[in-house]
């Protein structure tokens, strides 16, 4: 259990105050209930799936760039020796 000066006034708080008990200022410390790593993996994941999105758009526009369609999987036509 440590003090740390308040950012407002100067009051000196324990870091298990949430907040300053003079001014009421919230303490510099992690607010819970909003952690930051929460929402950085929530950023990562969305930039993630937009990626993925684009790629696979990418991809189903230009269906002959890397696969054949079945189209031309036709066997060519026997010739006949004459
Ligand atoms: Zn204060």
């Amino acid at each position: 259990m440590a003090l740390t000066p308040c950012p407002k006034c100067g009051e000196s708080i324990s870091d298990d105050a949430p907040a300053c008990p003079r001014c009421g200022a919230a303490a510099s410390a992690s607010i819970p209930g909003a952690p930051k790593g929460l929402v950085i993996q929530v950023i990562v994941r969305l930039a993630f799936a937009v990626a993925m999105g684009i790629f696979l758009w990418l991809t189903l526009r230009h269906p002959t760039a890397q696969t054949t369609p079945p189209s031309n999987n036709t066997p060519p036509p026997q010739v006949q020796p004459h």
